[in-house]
């Protein structure tokens, strides 16, 4: 069965995405209070994984890769790859074909803010993998999407 995130909380990165996390995630989170803490640039480019996306159902895949900028990735009780999913998904629209924008194009490395928190790349929530593959063809919504790359601890 995949994660519920029955009570949920919304926050705003350092990037200035909004998200929302689940529970104890975002009790953690929150005490850390990420809008108080400065982070440099290095520590910022640090955080950056290799992202390869294939969900091309999804509007921010642009042959392969993220366009969105940064990524919510979920999975509080994952204990394997089929129980986190990307929570960034948004299915792509008949007619449409990806969310074009002026400031944000794909890229190949990507920050990613994760729930995973039983993956061994996982620390204090965020991603620290270098090579992350989010598989999930054909998804409709986020549950049909999972990180490929999450290993146990
Ligand atoms: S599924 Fe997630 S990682 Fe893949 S393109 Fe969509 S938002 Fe980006
Ligand atoms: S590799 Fe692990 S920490 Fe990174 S996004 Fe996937 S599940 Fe989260």
């Amino acid at each position: 069965m995949r994660h519920t995130n029955p009570d949920r909380t919304a926050y705003t990165n350092a990037t200035g995405a909004a998200h929302v996390l689940s529970g104890s995630a975002a009790s953690a989170l929150l005490a850390a209070d990420p809008r108080e803490r400065k982070v440099t640039a290095a520590q910022k480019e640090a955080n950056m994984a290799d992202l390869k996306c294939a969900v091309e159902n999804c509007s921010y895949n642009e042959q392969h890769l993220c366009s969105k900028g940064d990524i919510m990735v979920g999975g509080q009780k994952a204990c394997c790859c089929g129980e986190t999913c990307c929570e960034s998904f948004t299915q792509r629209r008949e007619g449409t074909d990806s969310f074009k924008s002026s400031v944000v194009h794909p890229s190949k490395t990507i920050s990613i803010d994760c729930e995973a928190v039983k993956c061994m790349y996982n620390s204090n929530y965020k991603c620290h993998a270098d090579h992350v593959d989010i598989k999930g063809c054909g998804a409709c919504d986020c549950r049909g999407t999972e990180c490929a790359t999450f290993t146990e601890k």
